[in-house]
């Protein structure tokens, strides 16, 4: 569908790359207009007035005008500056693994306002909280939902049995888990029941579940290989961001050891 020609509407950044001598090329995602790509022209002069407003992962309030190639933003306003993400490494490297999960699974242009409310819940809690690998775990398993990759955790994707509770296969080619009658053999990999019982609780719950979730150490590990595994393959494509989040992720770990 065609916008009009001047809309404004609230946005968050996802990328940007600099452009000419003073512009920059935006990534927004937006709630009723999806995702987008935008000019900002001379953005990158110290006397713009939209400078500082459109960094990295904040959220602000943006005027965009159509344009033949690109949609021209012409004035913008921090909503959230989310501070501690653009402040931390390990946290600005969590906001960026979210960033591009979103730019790879979304096509342009195409509404989706419960993303955009995910992501938005994602880029708060990285700002504050401290588990972020289970806040990763769960916007992958919601964005997952939303844009329909959503895994299938309560039946055995083979067969349709019912699943028991006790370890399964999970194939992410299949899109979930596998009963032990029809896996192994090359058919899905090895998930135990807690790291199963724990996707199930991610993709049923609500953000405000997660507050004062334990996982233990071999579970939350787990989470994260199939995880990435299902992404990857159901993407077919390694994500960039990975490899920088876990270089940084072994940084601090030698640090706080
Ligand atoms: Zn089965």
């Amino acid at each position: 569908m065609r916008r009009a020609r001047t809309v404004r509407t609230e946005a968050v950044v996802l990328r940007h790359k600099d452009f000419g001598e003073a512009d920059r090329i935006l990534t927004l995602l937006t709630p009723e207009h999806g995702k987008l790509h935008a000019i900002a022209k001379g953005v990158r002069r110290p006397t713009s007035r939209k400078a500082g407003h459109l960094d990295l992962y904040m959220r602000a309030d943006v005027f965009l005008a159509t344009g033949r190639d690109l949609d021209i933003l012409t004035q913008a306003t921090t909503l959230d500056a989310y501070r501690p993400i653009r402040e931390g490494l390990l946290r600005s490297s969590y906001a960026s693994y979210c960033a591009e999960l979103l730019e790879r699974f979304t096509p342009d242009g195409e509404a989706n306002a419960p993303l955009y409310h995910l992501m938005v819940g994602a880029l708060e809690k990285i700002g504050v909280e401290d588990n972020l690998p289970l806040i990763a775990r769960y916007y992958e398993m919601h964005l997952l939902g939303l844009v329909g990759f959503q895994p299938e955790l309560g039946t055995c994707v083979v067969r349709g049995e019912e699943i028991q509770p006790e370890d399964q296969f999970f194939d992410a080619a299949s899109g979930g888990v596998v009963c032990p009658r029809c896996g192994g053999d090359g058919m899905g990999r090895p998930i135990t029941m807690p790291t199963l019982k724990m996707l199930r609780f991610l993709q049923r719950s609500e953000w405000a579940a997660l507050e004062n979730l334990r996982v233990r150490a071999t579970v939350e590990s787990e989470l994260e290989q199939v995880m990435l595994n299902f992404i990857t393959v159901n993407l077919e494509r390694q994500l960039k961001s990975v490899d920088f989040l876990n270089r940084v992720r072994r940084i601090k770990q030698t640090n706080s050891n």
